[in-house]
């Protein structure tokens, strides 16, 4: 049986070089995306509420001083909009080209999108087609479609949760992934993750990714010198292997990273099953 080696990216900042809320929704609703998320941020620090419910909350209040009612087909409708860093929507068939060829024996990719946006409009955008799974916020529609109450939050911590049922194969949301399971059962071992984010709000991830032998990349936008800086401290506190601008086209810096990564990966792969033919082999008396 083939291995599973994931790839899970964060999405805005990573794949994209803006948030998704500011290429679909907020110029939908006639908000400008500094002054929101600056809003979003104030309310934050006074009362002490959560980011992204917060961002969720006011997204629903400033589309109804509008008279704009928000709705999953909207979200979706929008998608189109977003532009991507060069070279991502080419990317994952091309990857997936690569480790077939040169790994296939030992292994096949799966790519998962974690991200603390909004699943209606991942689940709508061209690229959504090459992920084997998209983990994001969800709102409560109401009986006319309406959008009226977050449903699932996912924020930087929470994040952790759908790496556990990556790695554990319950990816239902429904499903308990508490009780116990020896490693050696779980689907993706984190040893064949490799979580691809863009700053602190991927912390958590890359924490539990790295701790438990796996791997981790930060990218920054081309030119942007304070991303680049974030990602330097990323690669100083240990946090990510690789650091990158997003650029995600063939011969790029980055993908040659991706490309080592998952050919190292395979190579433990390769190793474990020799390690353990040679056991099985050796092991009668
Ligand atoms: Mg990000």
């Amino acid at each position: 049986m083939k291995s599973t080696i994931a790839l899970i990216y964060d999405f805005d900042g990573t794949l994209t070089p803006g948030s998704m809320q500011e290429y679909t929704i907020l110029p939908e609703i006639g908000v400008k995306p500094n002054s929101f998320w600056k809003e979003v941020n104030d309310e934050v620090k006074k009362t002490g509420a959560e980011s992204v419910m917060t961002y969720m909350r006011l997204t629903l209040k400033k589309a109804a001083e509008k008279d704009i009612p928000v709705t999953a087909a909207r979200f979706r409708s929008q998608a189109g909009k977003i532009r991507y860093f060069k070279g991502v929507p080419a990317f994952f068939k091309a990857i997936n080209r690569y480790s077939a060829k040169t790994n296939g024996r030992l292994s096949a990719l799966k790519h998962y999108i974690i991200s603390g946006g909004l699943k209606e409009i991942l689940v709508g955008t061209s690229i959504a087609k090459n992920f084997n799974n998209i983990f994001a916020c969800e709102y409560y529609y109401d009986e006319y479609g309406k959008a009226v109450f977050p449903k699932v939050v996912v924020n930087s911590t929470m994040k952790t949760q759908y790496i556990f049922r990556i790695n554990k194969g319950k990816e239902d949301p429904s499903e308990s992934i508490n009780e116990h399971m020896d490693e050696n059962k779980r689907p993706v071992p984190f040893k064949n993750m490799l979580y691809i984010g863009d700053g602190m709000t991927d912390v958590p991830s890359m924490a539990v990714i790295k701790k438990n032998g796996g791997r981790a990349i930060a990218v920054y936008k081309p030119k942007d010198t304070r991303g680049y800086r974030t990602c330097k401290e990323l690669l100083k506190a240990g946090r990510v292997d690789f650091i990158a601008e997003a650029d995600y086209r063939e011969g790029s810096q980055l993908v040659k990273y991706i490309k080592l990564i998952i050919d190292t990966m395979s190579a433990e792969i390769k190793y474990s099953e020799e390690l353990a033919a040679h056991k099985a082999k050796n092991s009668s008396r």
